[in-house]
């Protein structure tokens, strides 16, 4: 029997907006129900806050600053990636592999393409899994990629004007500061960056919410109806399916006295928390089992374990993820103690918006967060995870200089360790102007 692998990111879906454990009136019952029957990791991470380096790392197995991908205008020419992504280590394996992608930052261009020949751009969500199931039910071995904006273009009130359902029945009256008739992506990103402080009131970000989580419960809809079709061909009891996101979202959290919007900003928690939804095939059940798993683990982690989990004989070793399966049989523990790192967006060479925004984030003895300048090392802000989960409270100031002294060591180290094994992509200009367009709305670069 074939087994099918679907792999599916829901671009800028925060784990924090996926409620644990399940509310009685869940606007996700598919999701839900998904999560019974799999391994749920609660912790999962992102080891990037946008799109391009965190796909890149999901892809790769590898960190950040490995793998190089960590600005827009330093990318692979096409075909010339210098390391395998999960396409080609799986096809050794026998899968026929393909990937359906929302675009922009994924498309093959910034290298994804790679040991890929079937690599599209295709929207919206279903129809990718429409193209997903058909392929499964060829009778081929397949592994599948998708990722899609479907939650991410939550402000595309033009073209998602049924984000509106929550607001039209909570607050069908709504005026405030973001626009209910047309699309706001790119005021999104302007309140991200913005040097003063945001103003805006509970009510607007109650809207903002009720957006998000519609196009959440869109994205449930999709998976829905992509286990229906996989049921009705019968694949889907041959399909592990994985549900995660590239990174999460900021709606107005408070880190630092300041309120945080988008992505691509600073590693505050709901920015880098992802869902982890792994769903095994019942002939690998005995491998994964379903549960609830609560160490911290990322993304660069899915490689190692898929390949693992069905057997591909790759070396492990060449990942800086580890293959969850040794966490979930009890093989190993060192995943308590694991250092974890998340990055920020790319340097823009502006240095005030750099020491305000961005930095590098570590895992710092399994219950705190460090936040670090990466030009220096020198670290910024501290959060006890445990205490105080929405990062409120900088508790660098109680640590002493021996403590600080040995975090910059910590920093060094890894930033050592990385700049060895460093890969190094081209600065290249973009020159396909439907591209730039794109990536403009998105309002990651200017056109
Ligand atoms: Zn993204």
């Amino acid at each position: 029997m074939a087994h099918h692998i679907i792999l599916i990111s829901l671009d800028a879906l925060s784990a924090d907006r996926l409620p644990w454990p399940v509310g009685p009136r869940t606007l996700t019952p598919n999701l839900h129900r998904l999560m019974a029957e799999s391994a749920c990791f609660r912790r999962a991470t992102s080891p990037a806050t946008w799109t391009l380096p965190a796909h890149m790392s999901m892809l790769s197995g590898l960190d950040p600053l490995v793998h190089g991908c960590i600005s827009p205008r330093r990318v692979y020419p096409p075909e010339q990636l210098p390391f395998p992504l999960i396409f080609e280590l799986l096809s050794s394996g026998g899968y026929g592999c393909m990937a359906r992608v929302g675009g922009g930052y994924t498309e093959a261009r910034f290298g994804f393409g790679r040991g890929c020949e079937d690599y599209g751009v295709v929207n919206p969500l279903q129809d990718c899994l429409k193209q997903v199931a058909a392929h499964a039910g060829s009778g081929e071995k397949t592994f599948a990629f998708v990722h899609s904006f479907v939650v991410h273009d939550y402000p595309m009130l033009t073209s998602h004007p049924q984000a509106m359902v929550l607001t039209d029945r909570r607050d069908p009256s709504y005026e405030g500061c973001f626009p209910r008739d047309r699309d706001f992506l790119f005021m999104m990103r302007g309140l991200a960056l913005s040097k003063e402080h945001p103003q805006v009131k509970e009510r607007d970000l109650a809207f903002l919410n009720d957006l998000y989580m519609a196009r959440v419960a869109a994205a449930d809809e999709g998976v829905r109806a992509l286990i229906a079709a996989l049921r009705e061909q019968g694949t889907w009891s041959d399909t592990t399916l994985i549900i995660t996101a590239d990174h999460g979202e900021s709606l107005g959290e408070v880190h630092g006295g300041r309120r945080h919007f988008s992505h691509g900003g600073p590693p505050y928690g709901e920015q880098v928390r992802v869902p982890l939804i792994i769903r095994p095939a019942q002939a690998l059940e005995d491998l994964l089992e379903p549960g609830p798993v609560d160490n911290w683990v990322s993304l660069m982690d899915l490689v190692p374990t898929l390949l693992d989990l069905v057997g591909v004989p790759v070396d492990l070793s060449q990942f800086d993820g580890l293959s969850l399966l040794d966490l979930c049989q009890g093989r190993v523990s060192a995943f308590e103690t694991r250092r974890l790192f998340f990055h920020t967006c790319e340097d823009r060479g502006d240095d005030k918006l750099w020491e305000r925004l961005f930095g590098i984030a570590m895992l710092w003895r399994d219950h705190e967060k460090l936040i670090f300048n990466p030009r220096t090392g020198e670290p910024r802000e501290l959060y006890d995870l445990d205490r105080d989960p929405a990062e409120t409270f900088n508790r660098l100031g109680e640590t002493d200089p021996g403590e600080r002294r040995r975090m910059k060591a910590a920093v060094e180290e890894y930033l050592a360790a990385t700049r060895d094994r460093a890969h190094q992509p081209t600065a290249l200009p973009f020159q396909d102007f439907a591209l730039t367009r794109r990536l403009a709305a998105l309002g990651y670069i200017e056109e």
